[in-house]
């Protein structure tokens, strides 16, 4: 971690960097407040510290906030883009979706991924680099601060890998469901993972009450190895395995996302053979009509196969939902308004310096 990342400090850390700087103890816990809390963006919010404290913390402990370059709003139903500017020059998405039970975010753990899912915008240009929990809390706070409206629940399923880049992960977890910060319920905290065992099981022994969401969109390895690099590393019955073992241990009900390809993972006999697959799991099945990308030839599966398909699964016990589409009017699918704002500055840069 970076020491000087003030943003990314417990408030043990923040504790011991008051006793470095000869402050109270006290000194640690306001400033915890106006960080995760009042969601402060600059020390010159803090008025209850002293002139001379709020001026060492400035020179020497910079408060990450993200700057926004653009927010897109749906006409049809309020769902927000957001593409955020990074300290260091990168920029992220993330988006707030308002459903009847509260507003939802859903951030970004990496700028980029290196997983190369096929269907993803996100992975096309490779990682850059994974986020500070700091950078990771701000898209949360930033977007409360913007919008004006309270995040109840926050979905790790933007870009990138977050069991990539575990251990910052687990840290914003701890801070934004902290008592001292907003305080958010780890039930409230959903994580959404390609399928990186080790970590899976890693996590499972966190005891965190977070919800564990596994991209699966498959029914078997053959199937699923044509979409996801990963399914070559470990195979499904490996992953179901860590699953389970994940269940045994959080007593937490899994997700699995399904991205529905036309003619690649939607037929009927796609269905059964999921349902045998996780047959007996205390688990839900999230179904996504797979958004287009134009790098890609993957089509969206029409309405009445995705349909079928869920009565399918239905028929073999299994707990199904559609992901109903948000802001299907602005850059729909994830990744897709970073990746034209990179494109975009990329091509302005030719254009300056002529190559
Ligand atoms: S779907 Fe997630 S894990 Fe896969 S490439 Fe995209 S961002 Fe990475």
């Amino acid at each position: 971690m970076n020491t000087r990342d003030i943003k990314s400090m417990e408030i043990e850390e923040l504790k011991e960097l008051m006793a470095d700087l000869g402050e109270k103890p006290f000194r640690a816990a306001q400033i915890y407040e106006w960080l995760h809390k009042r969601l402060a963006e600059d020390y010159e919010e803090m008025t209850n510290l002293s002139k001379s404290l709020r001026q060492k913390l400035k020179e020497n402990y910079p408060i990450v906030s993200l700057k926004p370059l653009e927010i897109q709003t749906s006409k049809i139903d309020g769902t927000q883009k957001y593409l955020f500017c990074l300290p260091d020059g990168n920029v992220i998405e993330s988006v707030l979706m308002k459903y009847e039970h509260g507003n939802s975010v859903c951030i970004s753990s990496q700028a980029g991924c290196r997983m190369g899912c096929r269907f993803c915008a996100s992975t096309i240009g490779g990682l850059t680099r994974s986020l500070l929990p700091s950078e990771m809390l701000d898209q949360v706070y930033s977007i409360q601060n913007l919008s004006k409206e309270r995040v109840s629940n926050v979905v790790v399923m933007g870009t990138g890998e977050p069991l990539d880049n575990y251990e910052n992960l687990l840290r914003f977890i701890q801070i934004l469901t902290g008592e001292g910060g907003l305080h958010i319920s780890q039930r409230n905290v959903t994580v959404s993972t390609c399928g990186l065992v080790p970590e899976i099981r890693k996590l499972a022994r966190e005891k965190l009450q977070i919800t564990l969401a596994i991209s699966l969109h498959a029914p078997n390895d053959e199937k699923r190895r044509e979409l996801m690099p990963i399914a070559r590393k470990y195979q499904m019955e490996e992953l179901l395995d860590a699953c389970r073992e994940y269940l045994q241990i959080t007593h937490r009900r899994i997700t699995f996302e399904y991205s529905l390809v036309k003619g690649v993972n939607d037929s009927p006999e796609d269905a059964k053979e999921l349902a045998g697959q996780i047959k007996g799991m205390n688990c839900h099945v999230n179904l996504i009509p797979v958004n287009p990308i134009k790098e890609r030839s993957f089509v969206k599966s029409a309405k009445e196969a995705v349909e079928k398909f869920k009565i399918k699964l239905e028929k073999y016990g299994i707990n199904v939902t559609i992901r109903r589409e948000m802001g299907s009017d602005i850059d729909g699918a994830c990744g897709q308004l970073r990746k034209r704002f990179i494109e975009k500055e990329r091509s302005e840069n030719e254009g300056i310096f002529g190559y």
